[in-house]
């Protein structure tokens, strides 16, 4: 028997892990469907190294999941998840850029109280040290090592192109993570100087695989949560050999992902009831936002060559190093990034990622069997909503406008001919844009936090899971609504907040004081619905 069971460990599940587990009195199970590296140099290269892309872009790749989902109604997408411990930080672009204030202060308007933005402050503080910045906005004693690129291994590239972007009108944005003004900037990136991913996996779990108190399982599958009436009691896992065994809990927090942990609950009756019933699926719990209204980035690459000095490959060197955040010029403001990548991506070579964030697209996601191992049927339902389309097309057209401004303009041989053709063509961007853009899988919001009066909601404030006992989810699907930015260091913020909320208050506070984490993280929440 266990205090906590914690299904995956990802991002934000690794972070909870650790947190909960600092407690002596407080018994740990993760259980993770991918392999569990005992130490940081048993990680394989593809999830060791930031800039390696195999993970990626191997198909069938061991360290990850694939999915495959339709992006608009005629084209279909495949899209990666990590499954290792760290989950997708372990095959992730190392991009850790928290979401602006105003997404946390909407989050507070929904209602969410102690999800503000100084609310939430101090979870982002826990998880970092920040190598570069130590003021009021940064944390110095956090497991995450972050730094922007410097010295040998900044790219004259991304020098270049944030001058370019400073001589194209844009605003210097000094400190990403510092909640000012959207502009130009370096990028934060969970990186040690060696290039190895600073990752929550090796730094919140590897080192404390000591504990006593915190059970680690990996390659061990959960299959359904277990309840006995509304109240979860535990879970069915299958192991390596393909052995099936109960774990039982007081609480269990789901940190699948935003495609595992709905799937996790539709399979064991937690879901739209048609739905399920259709599926051959006994009901648990009517609950119509299970896996509704979810979103992701669309985004498109824009290839670039340099010139041949310029074109560096370094196994250390952090490649997405400089981003410009701008407006569509459309409400909400700062919803575009263009991000500089400055040594090769495999096959596509160097290339800039233009990314719209908070799409009115929202996602479907559809459960066909009561067996696990079938596929949820998946729609990213891109140009469903509002001007989604529109808005990506403007961003490609900055992006070009500052490929062809200087200094970066004389850093590079070409841009992708058949891109560049667009120079200055909107009608005819926009059609090539709607026919090739993908997906950045920034996947979230599909167990989305609110109050329980909205039917498009799952857990509260809390992250307990609306109706029922001793169930939470605490990953990416809580979003209640898109970021300004990436959703990792987000994510991982999540993972820190719910070890804080899972605690009982007072108690936790003197229990964590000689570190001090739990007490600065849990925002004062009281632990209610
Ligand atoms: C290729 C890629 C690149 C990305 N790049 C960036 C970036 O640079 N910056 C950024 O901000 N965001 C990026 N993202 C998104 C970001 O990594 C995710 O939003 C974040 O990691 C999600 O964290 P999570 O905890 O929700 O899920 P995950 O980190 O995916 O963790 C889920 C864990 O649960 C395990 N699991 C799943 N099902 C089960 C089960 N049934 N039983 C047991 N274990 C299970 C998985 O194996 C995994 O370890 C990227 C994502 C991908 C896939």
């Amino acid at each position: 028997m266990h205090d906590v069971i914690v299904v995956g460990a990802g991002s934000a599940g690794s972070v909870l892990a650790m947190r909960l587990s600092e407690d002596p009195n407080c018994r740990v199970l993760v259980i993770e469907a991918g392999d569990v590296p005992t130490s940081e140099d048993l990680f394989p290269t593809a999830a060791r190294f930031s800039a390696n892309r195999e993970a990626t872009t191997v198909p069938n790749h061991p360290n990850t999941w694939s999915y495959e989902l339709s992006i608009t109604s005629d084209r279909r997408w495949k899209t990666p998840r990590g499954k290792i411990l760290g989950g997708s930080s372990a095959i992730n672009g190392s991009y850790f850029v928290r979401g602006v204030p105003a997404d946390f202060d909407e989050w507070a308007a929904l209602g969410l109280d102690g999800w503000s933005y100084e609310d939430v402050l101090p979870s982002f503080r826990a998880i970092e040290t920040d190598q570069d910045f130590d003021t009021h906005a940064h944390g110095t004693a956090g497991p995450i090592e972050v730094r922007r690129a410097a010295n040998e291994l900044l790219s004259p590239l991304s020098v270049g192109f944030l001058e370019a972007c400073e001589r194209s009108g844009f605003p210097v944005e000094p400190d990403k993570n510092a909640g000012s003004a959207p502009g130009a900037g370096l990028l934060p990136g969970n990186v040690t100087l060696e290039g190895f991913r600073s990752q929550p996996g090796v730094r919140c779990i590897v080192p404390h695989l000591g504990r006593s108190n915190l059970t680690v399982m990996g390659n061990t599958q959960v299959q359904r949560i277990l309840f006995d009436g509304q109240r979860a009691v535990g879970v069915e896992a299958v192991g390596p050999a393909g052995d099936r065994t109960n774990f039982m809990a007081d609480e269990v927090v789901l940190s699948a992902g935003p495609f595992n942990s709905p799937h996790l609950l539709m399979v064991s009756g937690v879901g739209p009831a048609d739905m399920l019933r259709r599926a051959g699926i006994e009901i648990v719990q009517d609950m119509p936002g299970v896996g509704r209204d979810w979103f992701d980035d669309p985004c498109i690459w824009v290839p670039y060559r340099p010139t041949p000095e310029l074109a560096i490959h370094r196994q250390e060197m952090f490649a997405p190093q400089a981003a410009l955040n701008f407006d569509s010029g459309n409400a909400p403001a700062g919803d575009l990034e263009v991000i500089l990548f400055a040594q090769p991506m495999g096959a596509l070579g160097h290339a800039m990622c233009v990314i719209l964030h908070r799409e009115d697209s929202r996602g479907s996601m559809e459960i066909v069997s009561p067996d696990p191992g079938v596929p949820l049927r998946l729609a990213y339902n891109f140009g469903s909503a509002g001007r989604d389309i529109e808005r990506l097309a403007s961003a490609v057209a900055t992006c070009l406008d500052i490929m062809h401004q200087s200094p970066f303009h004389d850093q590079i041989e070409e841009i992708a001919p058949h891109i560049s053709q667009f120079y200055k063509d909107d009608t005819g961007l926009t059609t090539w844009v709607r026919d090739v853009f993908g997906a950045t899988a920034h996947t979230a919001g599909s167990l989305s936090m609110g109050k329980s009066t909205s039917e498009s909601t799952v857990v509260d404030r809390n992250l307990r899971v609306h109706g029922l006992e001793n169930l939470r989810v605490a990953d990416a699907s809580v979003f209640p609504t898109p970021l300004h930015r990436g959703p990792f260091a987000t994510t991982m913020m999540i993972g820190q907040k719910a070890a804080g909320l899972i605690c009982d208050g007072d108690e936790k506070s003197s229990r964590q004081s000689a570190e001090g984490y739990l007490l600065a993280s849990n925002g004062g929440v009281a632990d209610g619905r």
